[in-house]
This record gives C-alpha cells, sequence and structure tokens, in this order.
C-alpha cells in the first residue's frame, strides 16, 4: 500500500517497510488480533534496529578478530573460574564500571576472553574500543606530540569497556606510562576496563619504569575489579602438541627447577619452560 510506505519511509522504519507484506500474510494465517499484529510489526522492526546497532558497534569496537565464549574451551583451562567468566558475562561489571584484569603466559587465550566479553558488552548495547598497549601508545604520544592529548583522552574515555590488551610484552617509557596513568584516572569508576597481561602484579614496576606510579595504577585499576588468573597451558601449543610437532606436555603442576614455590598468588605461572613457548608462539604468529 502506497500510503503505508510512505508514512513508514516519513517514520524511518525501513525494517517494517522491508517485512510488510510477510508480516502482514503471517498475521491473516494465524488470524492475529490488531495487538498482536501490532507487536509483531513493531518488533521487527526493533530487532533489526538493535541488530544494526550491534554490527554498528561490533566496527567501531576495532577487535582483531572475534571469537565469543562459546567458543571457549573453559576444560581446557581447569585453573579459570567457569562461574566467574558467566558472572562477568552478565555485564553487571561494565554497568558498575568496574574493571577485569585478565592474566597469564602467552597462548592461554587472555585476548580470546577479553574479547569474548567485548562481543557480550556491544550484544548488550554498550560501546566498546580494543586496543593493544602499544597502538593505544601510539596513539597517545602522538596526541601528545600534536597538543590534542586532551581530545584523545576524551575519546578513550566516551567507550563503556575500553579493552587494553598485552601490557607488558613491552616495558614503557616514562612520558607512556604517565600518558597510562592519566588515562586510568579518566575512566576510573566512570568506564570499564578490561586489561590483559602476561606479567604478574609485582612485575607491572618493571614495566611502568616506576614502582610508585605502578603501584598508583593498580590502586585505581584494582579498586573495583575481579582477576582472571590463568595458570594452564598454551592453547597453541596444544594444538601443535596434537600436530606432532612437539614432544609431550609437561605436567602443569612440575615444579620449578630452581625448586622455589610461586609466592605470588595473582603470578601467572608462565617461567617453565618460557623458552619453548615463545619459539612457538613465534612459529604460530608467522602462520596466523
Ligand atoms: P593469549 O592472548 O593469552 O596469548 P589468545 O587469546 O590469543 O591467547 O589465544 C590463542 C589462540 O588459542 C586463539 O586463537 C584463541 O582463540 C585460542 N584459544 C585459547 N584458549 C582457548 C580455549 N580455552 N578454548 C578455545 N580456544 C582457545
Ligand atoms: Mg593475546
Amino acid at each position: 500500500m502506497e500510503e503505508l510506505n510512505g508514512l513508514l519511509t516519513k517514520l524511518k522504519m525501513d525494517h517494517l517497510e522491508a517485512q510488510m507484506d510477510t508480516l502482514c500474510e503471517q498475521a491473516a494465517q494465524r488470524e492475529l488480533d490488531y495487538q498482536s499484529f501490532l507487536v509483531e510489526a513493531l518488533r521487527a522492526e526493533w530487532q533489526g534496529r538493535s541488530q544494526r546497532g550491534i554490527e554498528a558497534r561490533l566496527r567501531l569496537a576495532r577487535f582483531p578478530w572475534v571469537k565469543t565464549l562459546e567458543q571457549f574451551d573453559f576444560d581446557f583451562q581447569p585453573s579459570l573460574d567457569h562461574r566467574q567468566v558467566r558472572e562477568l558475562a552478565g555485564m553487571s561489571f561494565v554497568e558498575r564500571a568496574h574493571n577485569v584484569v585478565v592474566l597469564g603466559p602467552p597462548g592461554v587465550g587472555k585476548t580470546h576472553l577479553a574479547v569474548a566479553l567485548g562481543v557480550k558488552a556491544v550484544e548488550a548495547g554498550h560501546s566498546v574500543l580494543f586496543h593493544t598497549l602499544e597502538t593505544l601508545m601510539t596513539r597517545l604520544t602522538r596526541a601528545q606530540r600534536e597538543n590534542r592529548l586532551e581530545v584523545t583522552l576524551k575519546q578513550l574515555t566516551y567507550p563503556r569497556l575500553l579493552i587494553l590488551d598485552e601490557l607488558g610484552y613491552l616495558p614503557l617509557s616514562q612520558t607512556e606510562a604517565s600518558l597510562f596513568f592519566r588515562l586510568v584516572v579518566r575512566r576510573y569508576e566512570r568506564g570499564s576496563l578490561i586489561v590483559t597481561s602476561n606479567k604478574s602484579f609485582l612485575d607491572w614496576g618493571e614495566v611502568f619504569n616506576d614502582h610508585v606510579l605502578a603501584t598508583a595504577i593498580l590502586d585505581r585499576l584494582l579498586h573495583h575489579s575481579t582477576t582472571l588468573n590463568i595458570k594452564g597451558e598454551s592453547y597453541r601449543l596444544k594444538e601443535k602438541r596434537r600436530a606432532g610437532l612437539l614432544g609431550r606436555a609437561k605436567p602443569a603442576e612440575q615444579a620449578r627447577p630452581d625448586g622455589r614455590e610461586d609466592t605470588d598468588p595473582a603470578g601467572p605461572d608462565g617461567r617453565d619452560g618460557r623458552d619453548v613457548m615463545e619459539l612457538v608462539e613465534g612459529l604460530d604468529d608467522a602462520q596466523t
């Protein structure tokens, strides 16, 4: 009907306009009353819009790749509390501007979990932005050099969830560390952060080249937060092993060669066989 289409165009109800014929046919078949038909029609428009919103927010989030929680094999990582992750997936941490820190050695799924929680946030209607520490630092230092740090800090405070991946691989200069601190201060109790790191909290002093600053950062980051400490073995390594490229798996609880206990409860126990890990990481990264 021409008038109907005109009205739907004016009201910008493109999804309903596209589905109108089908909806009318179905309504006739199912003998829907007026009210039920209206519900069906408005729902079609609403679903189309929210799907479009999800797609737009997914693009804006700039994830390196998209993986979901459903794709995560929790049986492979017994040190990870499945319930805790499910709780986080409920997104109340984002609504309360709380933070999540994911610690663990390479390949255990830190980025996967961070992205998967980011996808849940997008689906729940939140704005999300993903940065590696490296791209974040490039962006912040460039902004500072070009005298527009304030604008950039505002842009980085806007997303409800900011994911900062790979803290600890590269040590930060004094300038970078203080820029990071400013960002954390800006977002504190305003917006959530997910930070992933291969370094235990005890080593963050070295990462930031400044123990006082590291303490100030941790103080704000951890005030309202959940830490997921993954202690298992690399998932990438498992796949290599299965393909017969490596020897047998080392038992996870194997004592450290220097006979010391791991004293840091939040310390990723990735020291054993780190050299092998790095080798395989390099191999794997070259392939993917
Ligand atoms: P990390 O960031 O800790 O180095 P990633 O998240 O990049 O590790 O994981 C490495 C690869 O292994 C990714 O392709 C990821 O999807 C996959 N992966 C890791 N852990 C799991 C898991 N428990 N279940 C399914 N896939 C996993
Ligand atoms: Mg990673």
